[in-house]
Formats: structure tokens, C-alpha cells, sequence
């Protein structure tokens, strides 16, 4: 779609149930898991207990369809969850975004043999779902990759590594994007698999340490000539590339969605931080200044959850214009994060940065969320070629 869209068409109200799956998530984030979020971060290992945690109550089921034993929650649903669980602790929040965003590919292009082979022990959450697009030289410019997909026979050759794979050394199924094809049109040349792991000739070579999210590991991993059937290629020969854009437009907001979350649980901890703090002999909060930052942080973080659940709603409706509207939402939602979480910091003064209180692991948090699935300059791309279209 070209030109100024037409943005007046679809409102939304919650229903009863996403209410209520907001308020028993936001109860169950408070009570097991934000009280582990320091931990996490202080450790940086993976909570085997927490993804067990998520998937006895049928979270990590929220993406796939009942037909393959899951929920089959619509955008919003899954993105009101993600909320909830990230505003207790952003890295427990990946395991239920990964698990959508690793799935997406099946859930978008695969044929109903591999969504009854693959959804139903991923929809238990017995197995995690990966999204192996990055390479060292391919990150904004996913079209510039160089892992190679050769077809041998009944199967195909896969060689090459990808960095950056958000539980990549944890997952049981990859969802890999490789070249079959480095002669065709640039968006034709991709393909996608599904990779079962471990194989044959996959190794992880490396984890990385992170400024946040550090309980999620963040994987380079090595394909030396991995041998995938052909009934695990994802769509046909040359779709890769669409493949990866379509499942970006729909976790997009699941990014969005973990920024919200971010951004009110800083909120949070800053009001509570407000209300006691006593300095020249008033609560800091009654103090104008501080009452102002407040103020800004809650409207900005409304003001993004706002639009992820109108974009959500566009989206699932089938919106003609869905890449936009994901990519305003991240854009916004991770913007809002970062600022929000920033001024949390500057409410506790000096308190907000040190390891006692929440706000500073929130703040490095937040950074990632204006990063991956997309810089916001790529936000910005996507949304500016919606408005003027491609250069001819
Ligand atoms: C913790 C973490 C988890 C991740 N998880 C995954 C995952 O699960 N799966 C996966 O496939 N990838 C994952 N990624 C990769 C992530 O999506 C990329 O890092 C991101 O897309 C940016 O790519 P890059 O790091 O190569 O940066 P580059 O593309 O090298 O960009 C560097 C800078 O240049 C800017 N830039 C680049 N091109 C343009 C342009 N055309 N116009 C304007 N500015 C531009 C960028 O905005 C950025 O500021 C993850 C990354 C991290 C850090």
C-alpha cells in the first residue's frame, strides 16, 4: 500500500478472556517470577524451571493452532502475554516470544505434515523453537546471506554459520534461512528449513555476553554440512526471503510487545520508589520535577501499549499495510522502553544505579528491544516505503 493509509478503520476492546488471561499472568509474573529477575541477570543462565513454568500453564501453547494441541491465540493475546511476563523480567518474556517467533515460518508456509510433525511437542513447549536468520555479514541486509543450502538427492547440504540466535543452543527445531539459489533475483535466492537438532554436523561455537536479557543465550552456531531432508524445506525453493519478511511483520509486535512490559515495570518500581522516598522532607514524588517524569513515562508507555494492540488488531484482521504497522509499533514500544526506563534510573537517583534495585537491569534491558528483529532505522525504512513506495 502506497500513500497515507487510512487509519480510522478498526477499533478494539479487550475481551473477557484477555483480560483475564492479563491479570492471572500478571499475578503469576509477580509472584514466581520477578522475584527471580535478579538472579537471572546476575547469573545469566537459562531457567529450565521458568520455561517449565510457562509451559505448564499452557503459555508457550498460546502461537500454535488447537489442532496441533495449542491455543490458537490470536497477535494480541500472545502479545498481551509477553507483556505481562516481560514486566516482571524482559529475558522469561523471550521464552514465550522465541517460541512464536522461531515457530512463525511453519505456522506461515508449512505444510499441514510438518505442522502435525513439528507443533505439537513445541505447542507442550518439550521442544524450543529458534529463528536462524543473522550472519556475521548479513544483519540489516538479510538478503546478503551466505549460508548454502545444495540439494543432494533427497535432501539438502546445509554449510555455513549464523550469529546471534536467540536460543540457538537450547532449541530443539530451527527455523534456517540459507541460499539455494545465488543467480536468481535478490529476493528469490533464499530458502528455509527445518532444522532438527542436534545433527550431524551442527555445533555451537559461541555464546555471547550481553549488556541485558542475559538469562536468554544468544548463540553463533556452525552448520558444516548438515543434511536436512527435503520434506523439512518451509514453502518452496526461492520463498526464504519472503518467509523471513512475513514472520517479521508478525513478531514484530511481540518485540513491541516485551517493550511495553519493560517500560511498566520500570514505571512501576519508580512509582513505588516515589511514593516513599523522603527528601527535604517530602515523598521525591510530590516534588514537581519528579511528579512531571512520572507523568511522561506513564503517558508514553500507554501511548505504545496503545498502538501495539491497535496494530495487533490491524494485523490479525489482515490489514493490506501489516508491515507498517509493525514496524510503527516496535519503533514506538522500543523508543518508549528506552526513555522510560532511563528516567526509572533518574527517580531512584543514585540508588537507580546499583544492582539493589530493578531499574538498572530494566534500562540495559530495554536497549535491546531497539535492536533486534530490526534496528529503528529499519523500523523507519519499512514505514517510510509504505508512505512513498519503492524507487522505481
Ligand atoms: C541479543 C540479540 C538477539 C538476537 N536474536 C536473533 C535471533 O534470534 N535470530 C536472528 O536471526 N537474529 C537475531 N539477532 C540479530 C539482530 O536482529 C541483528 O543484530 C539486527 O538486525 C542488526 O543487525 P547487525 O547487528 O548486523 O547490525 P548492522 O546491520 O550492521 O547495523 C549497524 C548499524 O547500521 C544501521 N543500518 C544498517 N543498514 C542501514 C540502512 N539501510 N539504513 C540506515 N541504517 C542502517 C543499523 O540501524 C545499525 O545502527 C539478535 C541480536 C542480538 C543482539
Amino acid at each position: 500500500m502506497v500513500g497515507v493509509p487510512d487509519t480510522t478503520t478498526l477499533g478494539y476492546r479487550l475481551t473477557e478472556e484477555q483480560e483475564f488471561l492479563r491479570d492471572t499472568l500478571r499475578d503469576l509474573a509477580d509472584e514466581k517470577i520477578a522475584p527471580r529477575a535478579a538472579e537471572i541477570d546476575r547469573t545469566g543462565e537459562f531457567q529450565e524451571d521458568i520455561r517449565r513454568l510457562l509451559a505448564a500453564q499452557d503459555v508457550l501453547a498460546l502461537p500454535f493452532p488447537e489442532a496441533y494441541g495449542g491455543v490458537g491465540a490470536d497477535l494480541l493475546t500472545i502479545c498481551i502475554a509477553i507483556e505481562q511476563i516481560a514486566r516482571a523480567c524482559a529475558t522469561s518474556s523471550l521464552i514465550l516470544t522465541v517460541q512464536a517467533l522461531g515457530s512463525l515460518p511453519l505456522l506461515l508456509a508449512g505444510s499441514d505434515e510438518q505442522k502435525a510433525r513439528f507443533f505439537p511437542d513445541l505447542a507442550s513447549g518439550q521442544m524450543l523453537a529458534a529463528f536462524a536468520l543473522t550472519e556475521p555479514e548479513a544483519g540489516s541486509d538479510a538478503a546478503a546471506i551466505r549460508t548454502r543450502a545444495v540439494r543432494d538427492g533427497d535432501a539438502y547440504v546445509i554449510t555455513g554459520s549464523k550469529r546471534f540466535i536467540t536460543h540457538g543452543s537450547i532449541a530443539g527445531l530451527l527455523s534456517v534461512f540459507a541460499l539455494t539459489d545465488p543467480d536468481a533475483p535478490r529476493h528469490r535466492r533464499l530458502s528455509c528449513f527445518a532444522v532438527e537438532v542436534p545433527a550431524e554436523g551442527f555445533s555451537v561455537s559461541r555464546l555471547e555476553h550481553k549488556m541485558g536479557i542475559r538469562g536468554s543465550p544468544t548463540a553463533e552456531l556452525q552448520f558444516d554440512g548438515v543434511r536436512v531432508p527435503v520434506a523439512n524445506r518451509i514453502g518452496e525453493e526461492g520463498d526464504g526471503f519472503r518467509i523471513a519478511m512475513d514472520t517479521l511483520d508478525r513478531s514484530r509486535p511481540g518485540v513491541a510487545a516485551q517493550a511495553v512490559g519493560i517500560a511498566q515495570g520500570a514505571l512501576d518500581a519508580a512509582t513505588a520508589y516515589a511514593r516513599q522516598r523522603k527528601q527535604f522532607g517530602e515523598r521525591i514524588g510530590d516534588h514537581q520535577l519528579v511528579a512531571g517524569m512520572l507523568a511522561d513515562m506513564d503517558a508514553r508507555t500507554e501511548a505504545a501499549r496503545q498502538l501495539l494492540y491497535k496494530a495487533c488488531t490491524e494485523i490479525e484482521a489482515g490489514s493490506p499495510d501489516t508491515a507498517r504497522w509493525s514496524a510503527m509499533c516496535k519503533l514506538v514500544a522500543g523508543d518508549a522502553a528506552m526513555a522510560v526506563t532511563t528516567d526509572a534510573v533518574q527517580v531512584f537517583g543514585g540508588y537507580g544505579y546499583i544492582e539493589e534495585f530493578p531499574v538498572e537491569r530494566m534500562m540495559r534491558d530495554a536497549k535491546i528491544t531497539q535492536l533486534y528483529e530490526g534496528t529503528q532505522q529499519i523500523q523507519r525504512l519499512v514505514i517510510a516505503r509504505s508512505l512513498l513506495g519503492r524507487p522505481d
